[in-house]
């Protein structure tokens, strides 16, 4: 299982990746959108690591983080990924420590709230594009009887591959949209991110 701690050394290592990343990220959101993107989220992950409780539970660290994200990331990105931090959270409930099915629920619970806020299936070329396979694969290791790491790293596995999955796809949601075919040939920014996201997570429970 997994604690407050190894969640909150997430939400560190994530924001030094982002950071680290931060250029490229905003490089693959000139391609497509306004250029903000690794720029939004290094802010988003500053300000999530400065909020990070002492002494909460896994979820309320979640939580926290999700708020500080929302309230300080700008764009389309920053409430999603606020609300993703946040839903999972929530679906931790008050444990203290978090096993595979638990982690599992927590990213579909997660998914579940992207999608219920932007609206984006999989195909728009979103980070659900990202998001949605990493849940799938979780759920496929721990029914094979893999362990959380196993789990985690295989759901990491799955937002890489569908991460690179979106450069052919046409977007259909948030501002890349508007370029129409032109949306083509390019990774989806926010995908990219999620797929980082996951991997700092695989590394935490690995
Ligand atoms: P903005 O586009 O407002 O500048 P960002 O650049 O930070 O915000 O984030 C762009 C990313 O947000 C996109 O690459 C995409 O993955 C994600 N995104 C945008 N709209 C949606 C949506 N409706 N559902 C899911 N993800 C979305
Ligand atoms: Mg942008
Ligand atoms: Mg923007």
């Amino acid at each position: 299982p997994v604690n407050a701690r190894d969640l909150a050394a997430w939400v560190r290592y994530a924001a030094e990746l982002v950071s680290a990343d931060a250029e490229r990220l905003t490089r693959l959101d000139a391609a497509i959108g306004d250029g903000d993107h690794g720029l939004n989220l290094d802010r988003g992950f500053r300000a999530a690591v400065d909020a990070l409780p002492d002494g909460a539970p896994p979820g309320k660290v979640l939580i926290a983080a999700g708020r500080a994200i929302v309230s300080k990331t700008g764009g389309a990105s920053g409430p999603l990924y606020g609300t993703v931090l946040r839903r999972a959270g929530k679906a931790l409930g008050d444990a203290d420590d978090v096993d595979a099915a638990a982690l599992g629920a927590a990213l579909k619970a997660a998914l579940d709230g992207v999608q219920e806020l932007g609206k984006a299936v999989e195909g728009d070329k979103t980070m659900v594009d990202a998001l949605a396979p990493a849940v799938a694969a979780f759920a496929a290791a721990l029914a094979d009887g893999t362990g959380l790491a196993g789990c985690v790293r295989a759901a990491a596995d799955a937002a890489a591959e569908g991460a690179d999955a979106t450069v052919p796809m046409r977007a259909r949601k948030g501002r890349a949209s508007y370029l129409g075919e032109r949306s083509e040939g390019h990774m989806d920014p926010g995908a990219s991110s999620t797929a980082l996201l996951l991997r700092a997570l695989a590394e935490v429970a690995g």
